[in-house]
């Protein structure tokens, strides 16, 4: 990939920077970044002179989640027939590769990954947060994932419960209010909430801490909680919960496309212009 559009990359004092660079759009994400996401993820993995990777995102909020508007073919894939059919096996697959494949190599990079957190991050959102280590919240974050507006029981990459634990999870997602950022430091998700103005400067602060120890022993550590959670099942559950919310697709396809979608939309229209 030679030229990015939607994401920039950086490298200082071994932390490797990636942010999401499409704020006008509140950083919906299209294939197009999603695939510059992923390189950007691999170059930062495969760089010995990273020891840590922080992922940030420009403008007032983190992502509003997919990008619903896939009218561009060169930046999103056409999931539908000329017909304006679904081809509900290719998106099954396409699915399967950039949301779920995508999140957990990114949550498998042996170096410990930071996310810095602002404004709304909604539904798809998830799917860049779950993966992430460590997270540093402004306090103007929230987080929600709506998508039973839309027939579906949740994101892609289902680290719900075990992030919020059960009923939590289960709140989330039938009420679809968002979590704020007070909350989120409560049950441990965040690690610190600092002034929106701060976000960039204590989140570098963290990861120029972590950078200054050894690379193996951080690796080690890393897989050693991650294996911890692997084998109680996080991997297993994750598939097949990205199953239950294909599930969702079909039953949102056979309801007749998104009669909700509208909904949805609004709320991102609502984002635009913060
Ligand atoms: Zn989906």
């Amino acid at each position: 990939m030679d030229e990015f559009k939607y994401i920039e990359y950086e490298v200082a004092d071994h932390v490797g920077t990636i942010t999401l660079a499409r704020p006008d759009k509140a950083n919906a994400q299209n294939e197009r970044l999603l695939d510059e996401l992923d390189h950007r993820f691999r170059t930062a993995e495969y760089d010995d002179d990273v020891r840590v990777i922080v992922l940030r995102a420009r403008g007032k909020h983190f992502s509003a989640g997919h990008d619903l508007d896939t009218s561009d073919p060169e930046d999103s894939v056409q999931l539908q027939e000329p017909d304006g059919s679904w081809h509900y096996h290719k998106m099954y697959r396409w699915e399967a590769r950039k949301y779920l494949n995508y999140s957990w190599n990114w949550r498998n990079i042996p170096k410990p990954t930071i996310g810095a957190i602002q404004g709304k991050a909604i539904a798809g959102a998830l799917n860049l947060i779950w993966p992430l280590d460590l997270l540093v919240a402004a306090d103007d974050m929230q987080i929600s994932d709506p998508v039973v507006l839309m027939a579906i029981g949740g994101v892609e990459y289902h680290g719900h419960t075990w992030e919020l634990g059960a009923r939590r999870a289960k709140d989330m997602l039938f009420t679809q209010r968002p979590m704020f950022a007070d909350e989120a430091h409560r049950i441990g998700l965040v690690r610190e909430v600092v002034p929106r103005d701060e976000l960039w400067a204590r989140t570098q602060e963290l990861a120029a801490e972590i950078a200054q120890h050894n690379a193996f022993g951080l690796a080690q550590a890393k897989r050693a909680v991650n294996q911890t959670l692997d084998v109680q099942g996080y991997f297993s559950a994750l598939q097949s919960v990205f199953d239950i919310h294909s599930v969702g697709h079909g039953n949102a396809i056979s309801v007749g496309g998104y009669p909700v979608l509208m909904k949805l939309d609004e709320l991102k229209e609502n984002l635009k212009d913060q």
